[in-house]
């Protein structure tokens, strides 16, 4: 399967171009998006999930014009929202029955049969008779992936799911949607870029609704082989760094300053070699973007 966006340009009424012309072709896989804040992340999912309208510009999903035939693109989607409300006084079984219902399962068998195997897929079998006012967030979360299945969707799109997790309900949450990626389209946002790397097969950065970068995140590190260096200094000099230097990153250590910098030579200065990340890239990207900051 394969989603084509073509130039797709959304302008808010308030005047924010946040979707500047977007391309993208999006494979069967998990695909990470990555930006800042305000990048317009949540708009291109929003239209892809067709709730809200673009100015210009088309999407299909292999032949479905997706801009066009929502209804049909509903019935095979599965949309994460970045805020997913639950209801907190009732069970995740019933709320589960509920929303199968909405999604037209009028069956009462098919429906009980559904809604335990989803609950056992997402590890929450155990705890379907639990208020969702007391799950976990990565509980609430996993929840969230539950009802996005339910219609057996062929586009997955979550927004940011991860933010609250602790590190062990992020690594459950992520299994679960690798194994989906493997024969569902997954558009996965995070501002955690390295998981990138771990999980999407492709990536894009986006940045003040253009796409700066687009590709396979592992090639993309590989660019930046012998172009990072890195060094310990004191907070007190970084402007003199950032003025002598390509400076990408800076991080307090142990009460220094760690910076990045980007070099196509050996800068000496006891400037060491540093093994590139995905993060080099990103902010790389983002620092080509003046007035942006990037997480
Ligand atoms: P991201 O998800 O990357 O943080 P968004 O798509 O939410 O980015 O926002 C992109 C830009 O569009 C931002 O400048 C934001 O303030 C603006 N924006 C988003 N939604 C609306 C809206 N409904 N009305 C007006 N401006 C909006």
């Amino acid at each position: 399967m394969k989603l084509t966006i073509r130039n797709l340009q959304k302008t808010y009424p308030n005047g924010v171009q946040a979707l500047k012309g977007i391309n993208l072709i999006i494979e069967t896989g998990m695909f990470g998006l990555l930006g800042p804040n305000g990048a317009g992340k949540s708009s291109l999912m929003r239209t892809i999930a067709t709730l809200q309208e673009a100015d210009a510009g088309s999407i299909f999903l292999d032949e479905l014009d997706v801009l066009k035939d929502k209804a049909e693109v509903r019935k095979i989607l599965g949309y994460l929202p970045q805020e997913f409300g639950v209801y907190p006084k009732i069970s995740s079984e019933l709320m589960l029955d509920h929303i199968a219902q909405l999604k037209g399962i009028l069956n009462a068998n098919e429906r009980k049969q559904t809604v335990a195997a989803l609950l056992d897929r997402v590890n929450l079998y155990n705890d379907r008779k639990k208020h969702l006012g007391t799950f976990s967030g990565g509980m609430k979360q996993r929840f969230g992936i539950a009802q996005a299945l339910l219609a057996n969707p062929k586009l997955i799109i979550v927004d940011e799911p991860t933010a609250g997790l602790d590190p062990a309900e992020r690594n459950r949450f992520y299994n679960l949607l690798s194994e989906l990626g493997e024969n569902t389209i997954v558009i996965l946002s995070t501002h955690i870029v390295e998981d990138v790397r771990t999980l999407c097969s492709d990536f894009a950065i986006i940045c003040k609704g253009e796409v700066l970068r687009n590709g396979n995140p592992d090639e993309a590190v590989k660019e930046l082989n012998g172009k990072i260096y890195s060094k310990l200094i004191d907070k007190g000099d970084k402007l003199g760094y950032r003025g002598n230097y390509q400076v990408i990153s800076e991080q307090m250590k142990s009460g220094k300053l760690g910076i990045r910098i980007f070099s196509e030579i050996d800068p000496g200065n006891e400037f060491l070699l540093a093994e590139p990340v995905l993060e080099d890239i990103y902010f790389h990207q983002i620092a080509s973007k003046p007035d942006t900051i990037a997480l």
